[in-house]
């Protein structure tokens, strides 16, 4: 398995072997260089390696001239938001998402808090490779300085949202149990839940960056929550991962609900206040899209990656969007994946709904994901993806990113991943066993 991973929308990689300072140094002078001088927003999602990786951010962008505002711990959305509130010239946030705890890297922030698109991405992976950087001259240094209100101004916008009513919120008085996986989550979803009156019940919320679970809040990954759930009586459970992003439900059952309906729940509740277009990847469930076609409007489908549903939801004004591994969009607020505002429009739902989660979710369109992924070096992508082509010719095939195989109520999608060595095969059936038996017979033929 490769130890570092260069794409056009950041590094990603194992500290101490392919994820050094050295890389991370190079990657913030080349990114510096780019931006031309300016303000740079830094945030670090609360891995243990993230004060010395920031160290080495700050260092390659002051030494190219730019002006750090250094948010310390804080989500990926307060970052975004805050490019876009500083009115910076971009931003660094240092996370590697949901991987394992060994694992660290940077994501790249334009000034209109979108992630780099790919022609920007690889002019800054260019200047790294070439090492042309425009260092400053001894007077021409920046500053750093740092800022501590990115988190309490993103939930200031989320509270100030026409779709919420805080007060019907509050009056339920929601017993929540909240899984933080001790990442950056832990500074902002606590204080919301508490600014909409829910009775808290914390779960890993201390932003220690040590993961006491797989981060990447998958239901396997959430014994711990579903058993705080049922032992507790809470309304619901919420889970996020590392850099907060990302939002899973657990009923007041005790049972995960999947990422998918994160999305879908959301997209029901704002296309019940307002009309537009729903934006998802093309790997998201039909239940969301099913739940847009009820209301009226037009779904649009695009390849896996935020950049590419943001910009699509930019371009059509999209009413919410997101991807379905529980990363909600909603551009009134900003046009990023963002755990906190899942939190609150989950709520809202919630309060607007007369009896329980479990039952909010059991009225969405039923349909079951299955997900496997096949390790690089077992398989070549280019080559899987040809096979799968010729195997399914008479289907209905979508090449909005990978191959994906479309029938009337079923469909497989198969893609070199963006950010690990892996292809992803992904199925989604009407029941379990067919969409397992998709993946197994997608994988039969990939596989050599
Ligand atoms: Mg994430």
């Amino acid at each position: 398995m490769s130890r570092l991973m260069v794409s056009v929308s950041g590094i990603r990689g194992v500290v101490g072997e392919g994820l050094t300072p050295e890389v991370v140094l190079r990657f913030a002078q080349a990114f510096g260089t780019y931006l031309d001088g300016g303000k740079v927003i830094v945030g670090r999602d609360s891995r243990v390696t993230g004060e010395m990786l920031k160290q080495a951010v700050l260092a390659g962008l002051t030494g190219v001239g730019c002006d750090v505002i250094d948010l310390g711990i804080s989500t990926t959305p307060s970052t975004q938001m805050a490019v876009e509130h500083l009115e910076a010239e971009g931003s660094v946030m240092i996370t590697a998402s949901h991987n394992p705890i060994m694992w660290n890297g940077l994501k790249l922030i334009g000034g209109d808090g979108l992630f780099l698109d790919a022609k920007v991405g690889q002019r800054v992976v260019e200047i790294s490779e070439t090492q042309r950087f425009a260092f400053a001259p001894w007077d021409q240094v920046g500053v750093s300085l740092p800022y501590s209100k990115a988190a309490e101004e993103h939930l200031e916008a989320i509270l100030k949202l026409p779709y919420l009513d805080t007060d019907a919120i509050r009056e339920r008085r929601f017993k929540v149990a909240l899984d933080c996986v001790c990442g950056a989550g832990a500074v902002i979803v606590p204080q919301l839940l508490e600014e909409l009156g829910c009775t808290v019940i914390p779960l890993h919320c201390e932003p220690t960056g040590l993961f006491r679970r797989n981060p990447e809040p998958l239901p396997e990954n959430l014994t711990e929550l579903c058993d705080v759930v049922r032992d507790e009586g809470a309304d619901v459970g919420f889970a996020l991962d590392p850099d907060g992003d990302r939002l899973a439900l657990v009923s007041e059952k005790g049972e995960p609900l999947g990422e998918e309906k994160t999305l879908a729940l959301a997209v029901q509740l704002v296309l019940g206040k307002k009309a537009g277009p729903v934006v998802l990847n093309a790997s998201t469930s039909r239940m969301s899209e099913d739940v847009a076609r009820a209301a009226g409007v037009e779904v649009i489908r695009t390849r896996v990656g935020e950049i590419h549903v943001a910009k699509k939801m930019r371009e059509v004004k999209a009413a919410v969007g997101g991807e379905g591994n529980g990363g909600v969009i909603l551009p009134d607020l900003h046009l990023g994946r963002d755990a906190p505002v899942a939190v609150a429009l989950t709520l809202q739902h919630m309060a607007e709904f007369a009896g329980p989660l479990s039952e909010l979710a059991a009225a969405l369109p039923q349909y079951v994901i299955t997900k496997r992924k096949l390790e690089l070096g077992a398989v070549q992508p280019q080559e899987a993806l040809r096979k799968v082509e010729h195997a399914f010719s008479d289907a209905t095939l979508d090449f909005t990113d990978g191959v994906k195989v479309v029938w009337p109520n079923a469909w497989v999608h198969v893609r070199p991943s963006n950010t690990e060595p892996i292809v992803r095969v992904i199925a989604e059936a009407p029941s379990a066993e067919a969409s397992q038996g998709l993946c197994d017979q997608v994988l039969e033929i990939i596989r050599p």
